[in-house]
């Protein structure tokens, strides 16, 4: 018997496990021939398939399989060369037909694993249990201020899914939010989803459960539905080990239970206990064949990967000699990825494009609110701008002006087929980088603050930017900078 004092020194420790819906951007349907696409007119993308009406036959879309074994493949899990459909059996007033067809006891895919970082700690390995394929449900709109009734929306019915379930290997909320970045990552790059978690493209339910530290023995879990973000997850996971931790040293026990998250009151409430008792009676799905899958096709699938992040990250560091943090950065997207190689093709300058990317690039998607697909300078025109600044031409502030232009020229498409040059002459920027006419101006600038040179001279170094403010008043900000400094130090110093 443990006494109440020494049950509060028992430190816990959260052992969590993550199911991820990903819907798959195919064209159409996973059983039909219906569209996917968000937005449309309520009920409008269905066909007697998606509703399950009586008599309907499902055919699996191709491409949906091939988006799945996409994913196991770069995961490194198995794709499994049989796979069975399956009935889940429940009733739900977005799922006309009774029943949601997805895989059981065996899915397409089984194992692999997501490697991931917190922070500046070694790299970690959270392995997968499973990859599956299903069909998606359709949407309950419920009635907002001023409405009565709950709508049902049927355009999502039957929209593919993959469902990637994690052995329980994540130890903090921090980890789980790690993973899943990681895991959007791949989906992105791998062109399989969007990865969208606020439009619910990604969605995850989390189970979590909490063990005396060095206990193998696994605590009663919950688990922890309706968050919408990843920040929403990583919240979620805190306050539920929080409730479970101080359940336990309260001398209470953990019940198993679904928890619903909820954003606004930052907390999690039991579902109501009706719909969280699923007796789903699988069975294999009469009307779909096994899915058999050749060594052929899976050996298409994997030389056709793209380049994933891992590996290009590598690359880039030793391609174009930048720092791994900067190779971290530019190959976070598939998108941003393209730019800088786009940018490379016509520039010979890794660092300073790694840089120019890092800083100006990122700043205009922040600041004019645009996705990477959306940003509107051309990778040609950034190679000739940094271009300019590499060749003394104009400074790197001048490159900011004319930067500024070239964006708001280009969001304004009247007129797209400028080039740098062309503003740079617009605009009267001229660096000057001509040492013959530099010279006078630094000498000039000695001999009149004669009391700010001994002073320099006598150890006050921070004088010396007093100095270089003069000259470049003096050549109303035109002179370049690098030279400025050399000729100064070289007159001060000696
Ligand atoms: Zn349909």
């Amino acid at each position: 018997m443990v006494s109440s004092a020494q049950t509060k020194e028992i430190i816990y420790q959260p052992v969590i496990g993550l199911e991820v819906h990903a819907q798959l951007q195919t064209e159409t349907k996973i059983f039909c021939g219906c569209k996917v696409a968000y937005g449309e007119d309520p009920n409008s993308l269905t066909c007697p398939i998606c509703l399950g009406l009586p008599g309907a036959l499902p055919v699996l879309n191709k491409r949906a399989v091939e988006f799945a074994m996409r994913m196991i493949i770069a995961v490194g899990g198995s794709v499994n060369e049989r796979s069975v459909f399956a009935r889940k059996n429940y009733f739900y007033p977005d799922l006309p037909k009774g029943y949601q067809i997805s895989q059981f006891d065996k899915p397409i895919g089984t194992g692999g694993s997501v490697r991931y970082n917190v922070g500046k700690e070694p790299e970690r390995i959270c392995r997968l249990t499973r990859i599956h394929l299903e069909e998606d449900a359709g949407k309950s709109l419920h009635p907002e201020a001023g409405e009565s009734q709950t709508r049902v929306d049927l355009n999502r019915c039957g929209t593919p899914l993959i469902e990637i379930v994690s052995e329980p290997d994540l130890a903090s909320p921090q980890e789980a939010y790690a993973y899943l970045v990681r895991l959007k990552q791949l989906l992105q790059y791998l062109q399989v989803c969007t990865g969208d978690m606020e439009k619910g493209h990604l969605r995850c339910d989390a189970n979590i459960s909490v063990r005396p530290v060095g206990q193998e023995k696994l605590g009663t879990r919950t688990e922890l539905k309706n968050m919408n973000s990843f920040k929403g997850v990583e919240r979620a996971l805190t306050f539920e080990i929080d409730r479970q931790v101080k359940l336990l040293r309260a001398g209470g026990e953990v019940e198993q239970a679904s928890l619903l998250w909820d954003e606004k009151k930052q907390m999690a409430e039991p579902m109501r206990s009706k719909e969280e008792s699923h007796d789903y009676r699988y069975f294999p799905e009469p009307d779909l064949l096994n899915l058999t899958i050749s060594s052929e096709w899976i050996e298409k699938v994997t030389s056709d990967l793209p380049e994933l992040p891992e590996t290009r990250k590598k690359r880039f560091v030793s391609e174009y000699n930048i720092r791994e943090y900067d190779a971290v950065v530019l190959t976070d997207s598939r998108e941003l990825a393209d730019f800088y190689e786009q940018v490379m093709n016509q520039f010979d300058d890794a660092q300073a494009a790694a840089n120019w990317i890092q800083t100006e690039y990122l700043k205009t998607l922040n600041d004019l609110k645009i996705s990477i697909d959306q940003f509107p300078v051309r990778p040609k025109q950034v190679a000739s701008l940094l271009g300019l600044v590499k060749s003394g031409k104009i400074s790197g502030k001048m490159a900011k002006t004319v930067y500024a232009e070239m964006v708001s020229r280009a969001t304004d498409d009247t007129e797209s087929d400028f080039t740098p040059e062309v503003i740079v002459e617009e605009l009267g920027l001229v660096q000057v980088s001509d040492e013959s006419t530099i010279v006078p101006i630094v000498e000039k600038i000695i001999a009149d603050n004669e009391p700010q040179v001994t002073a320099y001279r006598g150890g006050k170094d921070k004088l010396f930017g007093f100095f270089v403010g003069q000259v470049m008043k003096e050549t109303k900000g035109q002179a370049n900078p690098e030279i400025v400094n050399r000729l100064l130090k070289e007159r001060l110093d000696s």
